[in-house]
């Protein structure tokens, strides 16, 4: 008789949990470990496209549920609006939709139902048994020998865990990529993609009285040389400038710096009145500055070896400009999910079920790698598509439209199932109870 497999995911963030949603589901042990005290999560917004919910649908239907009770779903009627931030020499130019639209693009293509990240993650762990999590387990090391049968995790508090397999949900920093692709490979750690970003918030009015009552209606992005500025609303103006930053990052461990508004006061001299007064609405005191890092200069050669394997940010640390790092952590999960399912099917029992699950890994990296890829290049380019330094686009609004919705359609219209055997497809929509 075969013995149900043991999962270890190494980080509770979005697709750790989810992937443990999906795995307990399938009736296999999933159990995370987080280093954290407690589930935690910030409190700012993120998005599932369309696509990225039909695989959620596959891992769980209840995740699909969860998302859309939480959920502000674009409609036809919404749509991302591209500005020009700099050429404009007036307030009433900045201001007027035929002199500085550059263009819009329609997010219902995308389709896409934005929530509370701490909200979605706090909603997932309730779907999970209490054994599923342990909290306090930060992953120092792992072994995977011939010698011994599973897995064995340590921990930084001297504790160790043992599993079939190990899953590495430990995001952008993950030990799980140092350990398995060996220390001296580049790729263990992520690298800085020279663009940093300054974050705040402030009352709808104040927003209003700086940018317009455009800001009220949509996403708002205005573009310029360098850096742009990105402002969505809800009870709050969420106010973003991110920008390209030439020299290195002074903190790569902590990606987080302190800073002085009078660096976004520069950033925008020269541009048009509107943006050239923005560090205004930034506090005069505790302000940070955020480093991006992805895996865009040395993406790993894998994502498997052995009985372990990266998923998630773990695997392909994007920068945010396309905005689809978590979907693509979603189609990793139903992969996964998946490929140990149709093992677990198997009663494989010793040295072929592990022998089995060597090659499972193996498949899940090669239907990965290439899509990994492919996300965190184009999430670069479109940040220098938004910061006019991606030379086939330059500044004309209908180059850039053009490559932003040609990126687009390759999120939205790729089948995590072509590369793979058919009946995996089968397994991941075959109804069940
Ligand atoms: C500004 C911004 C906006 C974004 N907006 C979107 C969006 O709208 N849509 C979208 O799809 N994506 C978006 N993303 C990307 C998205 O946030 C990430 O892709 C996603 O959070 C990755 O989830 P994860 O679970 O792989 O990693 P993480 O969320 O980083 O979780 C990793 C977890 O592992 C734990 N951990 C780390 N190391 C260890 C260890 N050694 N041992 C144990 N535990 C460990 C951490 O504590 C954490 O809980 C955005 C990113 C940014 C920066």
């Amino acid at each position: 008789m075969s013995i149900p497999l043991e999962v270890a995911i190494v980080g509770g963030g979005i697709i750790g949990v989810m992937t443990a949603v999906g795995l307990r589901r399938r009736g296999i042990k999933a159990v995370v470990y987080e280093r954290a005290s407690t589930w935690h999560e910030v409190s700012a917004g993120f998005a599932f496209t369309g696509a990225a919910r039909v695989w959620m649908e596959q891992i769980d239907p209840a995740l699909v549920q969860l998302l859309g009770s939480i959920s502000q779903k674009t409609d036809a009627s919404s749509s991302n609006a591209y500005w020009d931030g700099f050429h404009p020499q007036s307030i009433e130019d900045a201001l007027d939709e035929k002199k500085s639209l550059m263009f819009r693009t329609p997010t219902n293509n995308l389709s896409f139902w934005g929530c509370v990240r701490s909200q979605f993650l706090r909603g997932m762990a309730d779907m999970l048994p209490e054994d599923a999590a342990v909290f306090g387990k930060q992953l120092v090391s792992y072994d995977d020998t011939d010698e011994d049968d599973k897995v064995v995790l340590h921990f930084e508090d001297g504790t160790m865990a043992k599993a079939d397999v190990l899953l590495g949900c430990d995001g952008i920093h993950s030990t799980t990529r140092r350990v398995l692709l060996g220390t001296d490979c580049p790729s263990g750690r992520a690298g800085f993609s020279h663009t940093v970003t300054y974050r705040t918030m402030v009352p709808i009015d104040q927003g209003v009285a700086a940018l317009g009552e455009k800001v009220k209606y949509s996403a708002c992005n205005h573009l310029g040389p360098n850096a742009d500025l990105l402002v969505a609303s809800g009870t709050l103006l969420n106010i973003a400038v991110f920008a390209y930053d030439d020299q290195e990052f002074p903190d790569p461990e902590r990606m987080v710096v302190s800073a002085d508004r009078s660096e976004i006061e520069e950033l925008f001299k020269g541009w048009s009145p509107q943006l050239a007064n923005i560090w205004k609405l930034y506090p005069e005191e505790k302000l940070v500055k955020w480093g991006i890092f992805d895996l865009e200069d040395n993406p790993p050669p894998t994502y498997a070896r052995g009985r372990a394997c990266l998923v998630g940010d773990a695997a392909h640390a994007s920068t945010p400009y396309l905005g689809v790092g978590a979907c693509t952590g979603v189609e990793d999960s139903v992969v996964i999910c998946t490929l140990l399912e149709s093992l677990q099917q198997q009663a494989l029992v010793g040295d072929v079920r592990r022998r089995m699950l060597h090659d499972a890994l193996q498949t899940y990296s090669q239907a990965r790698l290439e899509r990994g890829r492919w996300i965190h290049h184009h999430s670069r380019q479109m940040g220098q598509i938004y910061h006019w330094r991606h030379g086939p686009t330059g500044c004309d609004p209908e180059r850039m439209k053009q490559k932003l919705e040609e990126n687009w359609a390759t999120v939205v219209e790729y089948d995590v199932w072509a590369a793979l055997d058919p009946a995996l497809r089968e397994l991941a929509t075959r109804p069940r109870s």
